[in-house]
């Protein structure tokens, strides 16, 4: 891990661009000493109070560069643990380029990417999976992604995983002493709570990982596939979601070759929607390409949005299209609900849920919302406040401690000597220990600092 001890890093912490007002931070043991060499107001910034504003100007080589107020927060009660000095400056990208030049003259150093959050792990103040949710928040898309990584970033995550470490080296220490008098019985009880420990903690995990797939659901869009024959409807429906005529709609049968994708907002989620070519037995050889990537698509996606014509009856071309269905999550789309209804359900149909709309005529799109949350389980998930989001690096740890605790539990029922387990307990740790950050490689967490814009 590099030291980061010593130096002191700056780096402009607002978005790029034009703004109201801009944000330079500074952090380090001389950020207040740095900044005061560049800093004119009625007081320095060594002389005052931390958490306090000063107003000022910034001057470099004798010229005024703007008129700024800095902020003073001395560690460790900073974002990062260290003295932090905040100028909020006017917010062209020129005045604050050069607000930026004149404290790396002064001495500091241009941070590198999400080089403040990772001193802020390095100090202690939050732990990897807080330090994640800041990047998740940065990038999130929707209120509910939001309230999740605030979840995340308060240490919803990271308090459940201390707690397991904590069982965990509880009961590989009650083993290590087993381990010191082997020649002594081990009683029925010592077993039975072992196991049942495994057993919850497993338990424990098993959420933990399902909630994350949810969570990735949310963060990342459903990966959404519209399928249907041709002329059903399916460009209309994507229009309808989508609110907008992005897609060809016509009335000929399968003007719709290509796989358009779109990133549509139903209420709380977020779709990734791929509306594919109409499909059909009989296709020419342009459709039949379309075909075999709407196949490729369903095979990936997390939905399916099955549509057919409701006011004409059910037919074999609408069965072929459900057969390649398989066992996804699929909501079958009764569509051109304002026309009269020939449809029947077949039994084959009768389990899927199914919404009645009008794409045509924008109605019905509170049902599919509805159905949707209910389908992935999500409405739950959206209004549990202790969830929190799982990334696919936390979900591997934790399906790899759990599956360590799942080798212990076999090892326990074998009756082998408990001391065996302790192999099976230190895996489960370490997994754990890299959800948190305890043991993890340099390159992981370069990895996932390398993932933050500048300046945060
Ligand atoms: P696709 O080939 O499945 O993409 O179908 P389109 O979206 O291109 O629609 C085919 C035709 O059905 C067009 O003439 C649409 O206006 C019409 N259509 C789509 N949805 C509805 C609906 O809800 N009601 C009615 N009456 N017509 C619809």
């Amino acid at each position: 891990m590099t030291d980061v001890k010593g130096t002191t890093i700056a780096a402009i912490a607002t978005a790029p661009g034009e703004g109201g007002i801009a944000v330079i931070r500074v952090s380090g043991p001389d950020a207040i000493s740095i900044c005061d060499r560049v800093f004119r107001g009625k007081r320095t910034l060594q002389t005052s109070p931390s958490h306090t504003l000063s107003f000022g100007q910034i001057i470099h080589a004798g010229r005024v560069l703007d008129e700024v107020l800095a902020a003073v927060m001395r560690g460790p009660h900073s974002y990062t643990g260290e003295d932090v000095v905040e100028i909020s400056c006017h917010g062209g990208s020129f005045v604050t380029r050069s607000i930026l030049s004149a404290v790396l003259y002064a001495g500091a150093t241009l941070a590198d990417r999400g080089e403040f959050t990772k001193r802020a792990f390095l100090n202690g103040k939050m732990d990897l999976s807080q330090a994640e949710a800041v990047i998740d928040l940065i990038q999130a898309e929707s209120d509910a992604a939001v309230s999740l990584s605030v979840n995340q970033l308060k240490g919803r995550l990271s308090a459940p995983i201390a707690d397991l470490r904590q069982k965990i080296l509880h009961l590989a220490a009650g083993l290590d002493v087993m381990a010191d008098f082997p020649e002594e019985d081990i009683d029925e009880t010592t077993v039975t709570e072992t196991r049942q420990s495994l057993y919850n903690m497993i338990q424990i995990l098993s959420t933990i990982i399902e909630q994350g797939d949810q969570g990735r659901l949310i963060r990342n869009g459903i990966n959404t596939v519209i399928v249907g024959k041709p002329n059903v409807g399916k460009s209309s429906l994507l229009n309808y979601i989508a609110g907008t005529d992005r897609a060809l709609v016509s009335s000929q049968a399968g003007t719709t070759r290509d796989v358009i994708e779109e990133f549509v907002r139903l209420g709380d989620l977020r779709l990734n929607v791929f509306d594919t070519a109409g499909i059909r037995s009989n296709a020419e050889s342009i459709e039949a390409m379309g075909i075999q990537k709407a196949k490729d698509y369903i095979t990936k996606a997390d939905l399916i949005l099955f549509v057919v014509d409701a006011s004409r009856p059910y037919d074999e071309d609408d069965q072929r299209i459900f057969s390649l269905l398989d066992q996804k999550k699929t909501i079958i789309i009764l569509n051109k609900s304002d026309l009269e209804s020939s449809w029947k359900i077949p039994l084959s149909m009768q389990e899927i849920p199914q919404v009645v709309l009008s794409a045509k005529y924008k109605q019905g799109i509170d049902a599919l919302e509805q159905v949707t949350e209910q389908l992935f389980s999500l409405g739950s998930i959206t209004q549990n406040r202790d969830a929190a989001i799982v990334n696919l690096r936390q979900k591997q740890a934790a399906s790899q401690a759990r599956d360590a605790l799942k080798n212990a539990l076999k090892t326990l029922e074998s009756g082998v000597p408990l001391d065996l387990l302790s192999v099976d307990l230190r895996i489960a740790l370490e997994a754990l220990g890299t959800i948190t950050g305890e043991s993890v490689s340099d390159e992981i967490i370069n990895e996932i600092f390398s993932r933050f814009c500048l300046g945060k």
